[in-house]
């Protein structure tokens, strides 16, 4: 008995050692490619003015969801002013949509841009479905991203289009912040393209262990006045080709949040479901993928 007791404290430190040595790692998620920083630009109206501005993304390797009315498409628009002339607007054209938004994604915008606040629900619930159902047919593409006509919504819209099929919906109110949004369907952007000068040194320099996210919105047809084509095209030129920030439309930005979301987390474990997306973390400095179906063993510093 003497000789078993020495034994037993034998095994437990032992055990102590083994148990510290096989600590599960700790790990932070992050974007695809380890980014920790994002950039969605998201442009209205789907005017003929978005090609120039394509161009511009292009050069910078920016990626730009574009919401679009698809009753206006392949029409041109004389709007009324208080004073002045009226503004003409030319729409792109229904069979340009895969050629001109090649590498972008599109997004609805209401079948004929009517304020929601102002229709009934019946008739807000049309205008939505059939934009979408549009933009499927003429592209091929699910469509899964929207910015409210106006940028006018409220919980009660937002619940109504919940069954629509979209992940996610755009408002016109700035945040001024890169913080991620509470709600998809009543997604605040961070500001419009007139005040992206001002944040871009921010987040340039931003060197958090937090996900952000850099949401710009606006209209290409502004870029017809020269100061403003010149405001956007610097703030592409230094925002685009960044080696940490990941260029994203809404719709990918989405599916990505969903992949997190799907995990299946324990105190020590990060299970992949089968039919998820791969999804990225960070352990230490080394960026690692957990792919569909794989289990690690990790402990997460902060939730996604
Ligand atoms: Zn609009």
């Amino acid at each position: 008995m003497k000789k078993l007791i020495p034994s037993i404290v034998l095994v437990l430190f032992a055990l102590l050692f083994i148990s510290c040595t096989h600590k599960e790692s700790q790990i932070n998620f992050v974007y695809p490619d380890g980014n920790m920083k994002a950039l969605i630009m998201s442009y209205d109206d789907g005017l003929v003015e978005d090609s120039k501005l394509i161009k511009l993304f292009d050069a910078n390797n920016i990626i730009g969801t574009f919401n679009l009315n698809s009753g206006l498409l392949s029409t041109q628009q004389h709007w009324p002013q208080d004073n002045g002339p009226d503004i003409i607007s030319t729409y792109v054209s229904k069979d340009s949509l895969l050629l001109i938004y090649k590498s972008h994604e599109i997004a609805a915008h209401g079948l004929t841009h009517q304020d929601f606040k102002n229709i009934s629900d019946d008739e807000m619930l049309k205008e939505v479905n059939t934009d979408i159902s549009n933009l499927n047919e003429l592209t091929n593409r699910k469509i899964v991203s929207m910015a409210y006509p106006f940028g006018n919504s409220n919980h009660h819209i937002a619940e109504l289009i919940s069954n629509s099929g979209l992940t996610n919906a755009r408002t016109v109110s700035d945040t001024y912040t890169f913080d991620l949004p509470d709600t998809f369907l009543l997604w605040h952007p961070t500001c419009h393209d007139s005040k992206a000068m001002e944040f871009v040194n921010d987040y340039l320099n931003l060197n958090s262990n937090e996900l952000s996210l850099f949401y710009v919105w606006g209209h290409s047809w502004e870029f017809n006045d020269p100061n403003r084509w010149t405001s956007i095209n610097e703030f592409c030129q230094k925002i685009g080709n960044q080696k940490d920030i990941w260029y994203v439309g809404c719709g990918d930005y989405i599916e990505y949040q969903i992949a997190l979301n799907n995990l299946i987390i324990t105190d020590d474990t990060i299970a992949n479901p089968k039919d998820n997306k791969e999804v990225w973390y960070k352990e230490g400095d080394e960026t690692k993928v957990i792919k569909p179906g794989q289990t690690i063993r990790a402990k997460i510093n902060a939730l996604p």
